[in-house]
């Protein structure tokens, strides 16, 4: 066992969270997504992770890479890691969307609603206790509700994602505080408070009677030779695997 309540070892959690990265990488919920896509970015790091990140959706460098959180944004993140002692390879990085909106727009409601499944399977397999919301799509999603992160930056709650009770600790993206000095002051102080959220004992979870539901299959698509499309060739695959 790991530490964490449950049924599963964590190497059987791992290797069911591998089956759920091989689903989102044939996934065509999302139409425009699956066909402009040159990766699927499912996520990275410590599978067995205390503290999951959770941001908006991949950028161009993130798509290239298939890799979440690559660009600046990233390097603020991973520099806000290191100060409170902590390194990428601690913690494990989702996104709201494993998807790239093409242009960077925003992630569409229906779109978030597609991807919901994947990043609630994440959850019950990884086990965070403390996910941080960055920005406002994850921490509407997560929290089930419209308030904004200008509002609920830097307070903790407990509550039920998926079928986990994780304290949410909603703060603001890395990428709104990059080029606004007083953000990234606020960042700052959010991100200190984590060590202690994380010293917490674990939130009790709820009873649940029947074993967590598999993700339900996509149906197969024929493979695209060459091409980057919802049938090709997972892109690095192995890259991303190879993270957690
Ligand atoms: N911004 C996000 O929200 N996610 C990424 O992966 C990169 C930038």
């Amino acid at each position: 066992m790991s530490g964490k309540e449950s049924q599963l070892s964590a190497e059987q959690r791992r290797e069911a969270l591998k089956e759920v990265f091989a689903q989102a990488q044939g996934c065509v919920r999302c139409a425009e997504l699956a066909a402009t896509r040159k990766t699927v970015v499912f996520g990275a790091g410590n599978a067995d992770a205390d503290l999951m990140f959770v941001g908006e959706a991949p950028g161009a460098s993130e798509d290239e890479q298939g890799l979440p959180f690559v660009g600046a944004a990233g390097k603020l993140l991973e520099k806000l890691l290191g100060e409170i002692g902590m390194m990428r390879g601690d913690v494990f990085i989702a996104n709201t969307l494993k998807c790239r909106p093409p242009g960077n727009r925003d992630p569409q409601q229906v779109e978030i609603e597609n991807c919901r499944e994947y990043l609630y399977r994440q959850v019950e397999l990884i086990q965070p206790r403390v996910i941080c919301t960055l920005g406002n799509f994850s921490t509407k999603l997560l929290r089930d509700d419209p308030t904004g992160i200008t509002r609920l930056h830097g307070q903790p709650e407990v509550l039920e994602v998926g079928r986990r009770s994780v304290r949410l600790y909603p703060i603001f993206h890395p990428a709104a505080a990059l080029y606004t000095p007083r953000m990234l002051q606020t960042l700052r102080e959010d991100f200190s408070r984590l060590p202690e959220l994380l010293a917490l004992p674990a939130p009790e979870q709820p009873q649940w009677l029947e074993e967590v539901p598999e993700l339900v299959e996509e149906p197969e698509e024929p493979p695209v030779s060459g091409g980057s499309g919802p049938g090709a060739e997972p892109v690095d695959e192995v890259d991303q695997l190879g993270l957690f």
